[in-house]
């Protein structure tokens, strides 16, 4: 379980994170949602172990991770601004290239490199003649495709998403959300799903984690926030009325 328990991080005199609780099962797919500058990114970096808190504690599997440093997290982070390595082409097998750097360091070999990321490049939507590009040479959905390959390429334990479709206009976003959710069925990996998106998190997760500044208002499946809100602030986030109807397409009761 990854675990943050009353966690806090300061810019100055701005509190991005306040005493945050929060407890992710194995496996599970928690969307993050809240207002823009409530935490969220923070929340997300001081996860991966690119921010330092300053009070409190965060576990992975019971064993506080604060001072392990980035790299020793096992902990996977797609940035809402893609950083893809912007010298290396999209996906070659012989070589290191934005899809294949995490594998050819794992010493795979080329035929296994091969059939692992050509089907999930189809699916991604990450054709052919996208392969022998460098980043700038591609549109930013694009990018953010390849971003999005990128992460799930290197199987983590822990996957950090930061509005991840974005960029991605509406045919190809529920491509990728599908994309997503069948990656998240097959791998089980813990994921952490920030968006402003209402849709994309009640089609994608677990629960959802309602945040408002810098602390989690309430935990809970899709449904029970709309159900029973336990705050005021809950209920207004979700109009809980507008929303009710896409519930019905997920196979949840209204
Ligand atoms: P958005 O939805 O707009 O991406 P967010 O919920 O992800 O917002 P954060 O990016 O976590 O919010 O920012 C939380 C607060 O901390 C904001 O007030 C932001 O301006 C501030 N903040 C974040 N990073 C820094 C930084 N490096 N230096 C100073 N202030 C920062």
């Amino acid at each position: 379980m990854l675990r943050l328990a009353g966690v806090s991080k300061h810019f100055g005199s701005v509190t991005a994170v306040d005493r945050a609780d929060l407890a992710v099962e194995d496996g599970e797919l928690l969307a993050v949602v809240g207002e823009s500058g409530c935490g969220k990114t923070t929340t997300l970096r001081l996860i991966a172990g690119l921010e330092e808190p300053d009070a409190g504690t965060i576990s992975n599997g019971g064993v506080p991770v604060n001072d392990v440093p980035a790299g020793r997290r096992n902990v996977q982070m797609i940035f809402q601004n893609f950083a893809l390595w912007p010298h290396m082409r999209v996906f070659d097998e012989r070589r290191y290239t934005n899809l294949t750097l995490p594998l050819k360091v794992r010493q795979w070999s080329n035929d296994k490199i091969r059939d692992f990321i050509r089907p999930m490049a189809e699916r991604l939507g990450i054709q052919e003649r996208f392969y022998g590009r460098k980043p700038g040479e591609l549109s930013g959905g694009e990018q953010q495709r390849v971003a999005l390959g990128r992460a799930l390429a290197t199987s983590p334990r822990i996957c950090l998403m930061d509005e991840p479709l974005s960029n991605i206009d509406p045919p190809n976003r529920l491509k990728m959300r599908g994309e997503i959710l069948k990656f998240h069925r097959d791998h089980r990996l813990t994921t952490l799903y920030v968006t402003h998106n209402l849709a994309d998190a009640l089609a994608l997760a677990d629960r959802i984690g309602v945040m408002r500044a810098g602390r989690f208002e309430q935990i809970d499946t899709g449904e029970n926030l709309m159900r029973r809100p336990a705050t005021d602030y809950v209920a207004d986030f979700f109009h809980a009325s507008e929303l009710r109807p896409r519930l019905a397409p997920l196979g949840r009761s209204p």
